[in-house]
């Protein structure tokens, strides 16, 4: 598996590039900004983009998505429960003093137990509300790797005090979904460093064992 990963723009979201070796297929999670950097990555590696999936409708992870679509062609993927969230990027860019992204237009709506695929990597979709409606993590069972987006931090968890936002759901899928995958999982997170789901079982103040 060819894997790269991009912190972009201001927030320096970790965009995620993943590819098939052997058939060069690929796909982008979270082109928050930057998209020439990302293209770049993607032809460096001589892959061709088959989705761009979006953890979560926050601007800083779906900034980039338009431009990226218009590049590759590639498919646009959300959980539909985060459209209302994405019919505010002008409020949301306004938040950061940010200029406002064009329009997002989603192709294709992600729900729980799906999967994505490009050439032989299949992730499957977990729904896990809480930093906002529709967050999702993507479960990469045969290389044991869990993108996170902005659910599950290093030490800490994704805040839940924007729009849309609960503590309470984020607890519980973390709980119900999160945890139930093998301590050996890596995790990719939104921001910042990696880390294996069994270090934030055992330290992550958030998830210890109340
Ligand atoms: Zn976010």
């Amino acid at each position: 598996m060819i894997h790269e990963i991009l912190p972009v723009g201001p927030l320096q979201c970790n965009c995620s590039v993943i590819g098939d070796e052997q058939t060069r297929e690929a796909m982008v999670i979270d082109p928050g900004d930057d998209v020439e950097q990302v293209l770049d990555l993607i032809r460096k590696h001589d892959l061709k983009v088959k989705q761009i999936v979006i953890t979560h409708a926050h601007i800083d992870h779906v900034g980039g998505a338009m431009k990226l679509r218009a590049a590759t062609g590639a498919p646009v993927l959300l959980n539909q429960n985060d459209y209302a969230l994405l019919k505010m990027l002008d409020v949301q860019a306004a938040w950061l003093g940010m200029a406002a992204p064009e329009k997002v237009k989603i192709d294709q709506s992600l729900s729980q137990a799906d999967t994505v695929k490009a050439g032989s990597l299949v992730a499957q979709v977990l729904h896990t509300p809480g930093h906002t409606e529709g967050s999702i993590c993507l479960y990469f069972p045969a290389e044991t790797m869990l993108i996170a987006g902005d659910t599950l931090f290093a030490g800490s968890i994704g805040r839940t005090d924007l729009p849309g936002g609960s503590f309470e759901k984020i607890i519980h899928s973390l709980h119900d979904r999160v945890l139930a995958l093998p301590d050996e999982t890596v995790v990719v997170p939104g921001h910042g460093p990696l880390t294996r789901i069994g270090e934030e079982r055992e330290s992550n103040p958030f998830l210890v064992k109340r």
